[in-house]
Formats: C-alpha cells, structure tokens, sequence
C-alpha cells in the first residue's frame, strides 16, 4: 500500500499530519500483458527457469492466502490477529527449510480496536448512513446528536470563519483549501486552524471516503493521533456524503445521530517484524531482502494489501529451498508490520540494523495489489538499471521486463532502506482493481485476487533476488538525488 497515494486519496491522513502530495512520477500500467503460465520447455534449464517452473507448478501463494485470509483475517498493526498471522507464517517458513526465522520488536505505540459505528439522519429523509471510524481515533460518548454543518474553505481566511460556527455540531470536511503544502508556514497555519476547530468541540468529524459504490477507505495511525485535540472522526461513503452536501446546499437544517466506537490501549504495545532467510553460499554477510508487509486494514481481510505480497514472498522462498538451491548471497525474507501506520515497521528495523545496512546488496518490495509485476520502480537509481534488469532477465519470459524510471515518494518498506542509500526496488504492477475497489477498503477481500497473477508475481520476485543474490558486482549504495 503506497502511503502516498493513500494521502491523495484521504483526506484524514491531511488532518493528522502535514500533508505531502507530491506527485507520482511514472505513467500507469497499459492493459496487462502477462503472457500465461510458465511452462520451460523450450528454454534451457537454468536455476531461474527451474524456480520459474517450480512456482508454476507447485505454488502454495493461493492456498496460503486462503488460509490467511479467511483463518485469521484482517491484521491491523498490535491486534491479536496480527500476532496470530506472524505465527502462522513463521511455522509455515520453518516448515519450507528457511533458516534463522525469527521476530524482531519495536515499539509502536497504543494499540486500537474497532467497535461500533452507525449514523443515520434525523431529518429529510431519515437515511441510515455508511461509516467506519478513522483508525486510532476516539469514541464518541456513545450515541450523539447533533446539527451537521458542512465546511468547505477554499482558502485559510475560508476555513477560518467557521470558527465559533461548530461547536456540538457533526462537522464533514470538504475538500482542504488550496494551499503551498511544500510551505511550512502555510502548513503550520493550517494545522494551527483545524486545532482550534477541535478546541471548538464538535461532536464528530466526518471525511468522505472519496470512492464510488459505497466503497469506503481508511486510514490513521497512533503517531498521529499522539498530541492531536481529541475528535471522533469516522469515514463516510461517498454516495452518503454527497447526499450531506446535497442537504448542506440547500440551506436547510440537518441534524444526524451517530456513533463511533472503539478503543485505545492504555499501554503501548510492541509491534514484530518476521525475518527469514536462506544463507548464502560464498557470502553469506552480503543479503538482499524480499519484503512485503504483513499488517492490514481491519474494514476486509487484507488481501490484496498486502496478503498477496506476503504469501508471493513467501512462496519466492519455498522455492528456491524446495529445489535444493543456494544463492552466493544470503536471501532475507521480511514480513514487516506497522506498514498502514506509517512504514513504522521497516523504519524500526532500518534503525535497529543501521551498521548492517552496508552489507544489503539491494531490497526488492512487493506492495501494490494482485495485478502482474511488470517490473521495478528504480526509486532513482537508474544507474543501477543494468544490474537490476540483468537481474529480472529470466523472468522477461513471464512478463517482468520494464524498469519504469521514476520514484514513488514513500510507497511502502523500500522507501527507509532508500533514505539510507540502500539500493531499494519497488514492484511496479498491473494496477487491477486496486485503487478503485481494494486498497483499505472493505473490497479487500480474495475474491479480488487474481491467482495467476499472484503466481507470477511470486516468480517476478524469486528470479530477481535470485539474480541479484548471485550477481557479480555489489550495488553501489548512494542516496538517490530525489529524495
Ligand atoms: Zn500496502
């Protein structure tokens, strides 16, 4: 789940923090090309082509998403479910010959669990109203009534004459006033402008999930709840917040009762990165790192973000054990957590491994959905961009052929390594259905999973750590100029 593109899309994580929407910089997929299951006939045997034929064949991904997903479910970051899915995947690693497996804590911060949310209007046409409350945030004192008021500010001066308009009413967010958001002060002026929104105690806030057919969307984190005016916000589906509008334009008085539940450790908890590796043959101190995040949202069962990513690591992994094979260097599988909060989980370990990091040859991340891996996201590294597509070359055969130059500013557990100059690559997939139904949605769920794809995927990922873990030269670590 690239946190970038989940800032674009909701608005929430804008209240939270300051807000950075930079723009992606690589064009989207065309229509995918994936060429079908690999059958390696024709080809000569190689270790590559024989892991392409083993994950064609015998791939477990599909039945251990399956497990995954419909055993244990959702995994928000410091749930019991998480810490049941980080079980079952260790046992599962173990089980395929994986070596040193082990979990690694960090602190993060106060866990949460959702409750109840429900919403309706009282006045008008009485609609019961789709909602789910922003992650980490406060309950409401339980059912509340109050008069809606819907702000829409297209300047600070805008926003700024709500004040002292607020107070005890339910209050929806429209879009936030157009600002320099690279301009600290017009930033801090902002933030300083919602505060005193939240000191003016509505009851709750409202932020449209800006997705069409009631999908919803979520979003927040307990670093961003930290410090912040205590408001109980909730997202509401689009369609619902359009029917708001609709009334607020009218210029009538609308009232809503609603309620958003959940709750807040009073402890901080610890949350657990997974590690798994196949030690290297000739050097074993030099690593890369297949990673993925295992942490999900709660509203589906993180199938797509990122259960597809997870098992497709995993899967690199059986099979390269499964054919008996050893790399030169050591390959590293990381399931991080407290990916959907912030990267939280690949910061910790970043930090907790600084005077390692120079031994990592290079960081390949899977993220992006259940659509093909058509290639890598070189992050600023074009340089690298002969090793890294001698590296995938085998894989060419089942589509994973393009290196797209560009970066994608925070898109998930590549982005840490990459501040540190660690040659980090990003999956660069067929989009599918990912940022219109699945991503932080209820819709996540697999039946949006594309098995073959998922299958290829796990080829993409094996081949290419295969060929950067037995390439000659070591990756020039630099921190990339965009970053
Ligand atoms: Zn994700």
């Amino acid at each position: 789940m690239p946190r970038l593109v989940l800032a674009l899309v909701a608005s929430a994580s804008l209240l939270a923090q300051a807000p950075a929407p930079s723009p992606i910089t690589i064009t989207p997929p065309a229509t995918p090309t994936m060429p079908g299951l690999f059958r390696a006939d024709t080809l000569p045997k190689t270790d590559a082509t024989r892991i392409l034929e083993e994950i064609a064949a015998h791939s477990e991904a599909l039945a251990n998403l399956t497990d995954m997903c419909d055993t244990i479910g959702p995994r928000l970051t410091g749930s019991d479910n998480l810490r049941k899915a980080q079980a079952w995947a260790q046992d599962k690693l173990k089980a395929y010959g994986a070596e040193n497996v082990h979990e690694e804590a960090y602190e993060f911060g106060p866990s949460w669990t959702r409750g109840t949310d429900s919403a309706r209007l009282l006045t008008q046409n009485h609609q019961v109203l789709q909602i789910a409350a922003l992650g980490w945030t406060v309950p409401t004192k339980g059912l509340v009534r109050g008069e809606f008021t819907y702000v829409q500010a297209k300047t600070l001066d805008e926003l700024k004459a709500y004040h002292g308009r607020i107070g005890g009413h339910i209050v929806m967010m429209g879009a936030l006033p157009k600002l320099d958001w690279k301009d600290p002060k017009q930033v801090a002026a902002f933030k300083e402008a919602m505060s005193s929104f939240s000191h003016e105690k509505p009851l709750a806030m409202l932020l449209s999930s800006e997705k069409k057919d009631n999908h919803m969307t979520m979003a927040g984190s307990p670093e961003s709840e930290a410090g912040r005016p205590k408001l109980p916000t909730a997202f509401i589906a689009n369609e619902h917040a359009d029917l708001l509008k609709r009334l607020a334009k009218r210029g009538e008085k609308v009232e809503l009762e609603l309620q958003i539940g959940g709750t807040t450790s009073a402890q901080p908890v610890k949350a657990y990165n997974v590690v798994a590796e196949i030690r290297g043959s000739e050097k074993p101190d030099e690593v890369v790192i297949l990673g993925a995040h295992q942490d999900s949202w709660d509203l589906g069962t993180g199938a797509t973000d990122n259960g597809t990513g997870t098992v497709a690591v995993m899967e690199a992994l059986r099979a390269i054990k499964a054919l008996g094979l050893q790399p030169k260097r050591t390959l590293r599988v990381i399931l991080f957590s407290g990916e959907e909060q912030g990267l939280l989980g690949s910061e910790a370990y970043v930090k907790a491994h600084e005077a390692d990091l120079k031994n990592i040859q290079a960081v390949l991340v899977d993220d992006l959905g259940t659509g093909m891996i058509k290639g890598w996201t070189m992050e600023g590294r074009e340089d690298l961009a002969p090793a890294l597509g001698a590296a995938m070359a085998p894989a060419n055969v089942v589509g994973c052929k393009e290196l797209f130059f560009g970066t994608i500013p925070e898109s998930s557990d590549n982005w840490p390594f990459e501040e540190k100059g660690v040659p980090a690559f990003f999956g660069y997939q067929d989009f599918a259905d990912y940022f219109t139904n699945t991503h932080h949605s209820q819709l996540d769920t697999l039946s949006h999973v594309k098995p073959d794809e998922l299958i290829q995927g796990a080829q993409a990922l094996a081949v290419t750590a295969w060929g950067l873990a037995n390439a000659p030269e070591r990756l020039e670590h630099r921190v990339p100029a965009k970053h």
